[in-house]
């Protein structure tokens, strides 16, 4: 999986990740399946740790274009975890009280504490993203985010968070097909927003600062991982064996019981 991380003193291009690579699993989707049916189960058992030693804090953020499945991802990742074990934050356009603060503000407050695995959909990155293409702010306030980001990262490590960053990578093809997909399906008419049409059309612009945001903000300690996600399957198996890998590094242990329980007779 290290193909996919973005090295910290590394300037990556976007074109370079092809988003239809499932190279890692030579032998197909079923394959991918029943290793993942693996990746699920372990990932149970690792939050169960995570919670009972109360120590680490482990922050997912997921960041990508429309209908390259942020959603899905979510829901297929986390699908055999016990459902108390893991927040899911979703951040939209930020309300007018969020617009009033910093755009750290309302991120601070969601981020996990002691034992909680926390998943960002979409995040901070939302402000040198979507507010840096449509120049909701100016060059030098967007510019100046990129440290402030690291800083506050930086800070949050320090403190005992662990962070994952996921950019998951679709090809301009692949949204075409899903984006008509929500069009011609009406289960999926729901999820047709012309606003994504928008968007699509400045697909050069996201490039580039998707590009600057990960050669600006992937360290060591946060790292960014730029996941081929032009098929699900792949998708998922990419991040949760990223996930789990992270979680199993922790080596997370059980806490010692508070109390001999050698000489505890339970009548
Ligand atoms: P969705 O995730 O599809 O429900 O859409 C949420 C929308 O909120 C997306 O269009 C995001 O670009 C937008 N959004 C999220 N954060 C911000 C932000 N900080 N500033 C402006 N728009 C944002
Ligand atoms: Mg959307």
């Amino acid at each position: 999986m290290e193909k996919y991380r973005v090295k910290a003193e590394e300037k990556i291009k976007l074109k370079n990740y092809d988003p239809d690579d499932t190279s890692l699993i030579p032998d197909g989707k079923p394959a991918g399946l029943a290793k993942m049916a693996e990746l699920t189960q372990k990932l149970d058992k690792l939050q169960e740790v995570l919670f009972a030693e109360h120590k680490h804090k482990i922050l997912i953020i997921l960041q990508a274009r429309d209908a390259a499945g942020k959603d899905g991802t979510i829901r297929s990742v986390f699908s055999g975890i016990n459902p108390q074990g893991v927040h899911i934050e979703s951040f939209k356009v930020p309300s007018e009280i969020e617009s009033d603060h910093d755009y750290l503000w309302r991120i601070h407050q969601q981020v996990p504490g002691k034992g909680e695995m926390v998943v960002f959909n979409r995040s901070h990155y939302e402000d040198v993203l979507v507010v840096r293409v449509h120049n909701f702010v100016t060059k030098d306030v967007w510019k100046n985010r990129y440290d402030q980001i690291k800083n506050f990262e930086k800070m949050l490590t320090e403190e005992g968070a662990t962070i994952l960053k996921f950019y998951l990578n679709i090809s301009r093809d692949e949204q075409k097909k899903r984006l008509q997909d929500r069009i011609d399906d009406p289960a999926k008419n729901w999820k047709f927003n012309p606003g994504d049409l928008k968007e699509r059309a400045l697909w050069d612009e996201y490039s580039s600062a998707y590009e600057d945001a990960f050669n600006e903000t992937s360290t060591n300690l946060a790292p960014w991982y730029i996941i081929p996600a032009d098929h699900n399957w792949y998708r998922n198996f990419c991040v949760a064996s990223i996930l789990v890998k992270t979680l199993e590094d922790l080596d997370m242990k059980y806490p010692a019981p508070t109390a001999d329980l050698s000489k505890i007779i339970i009548d």
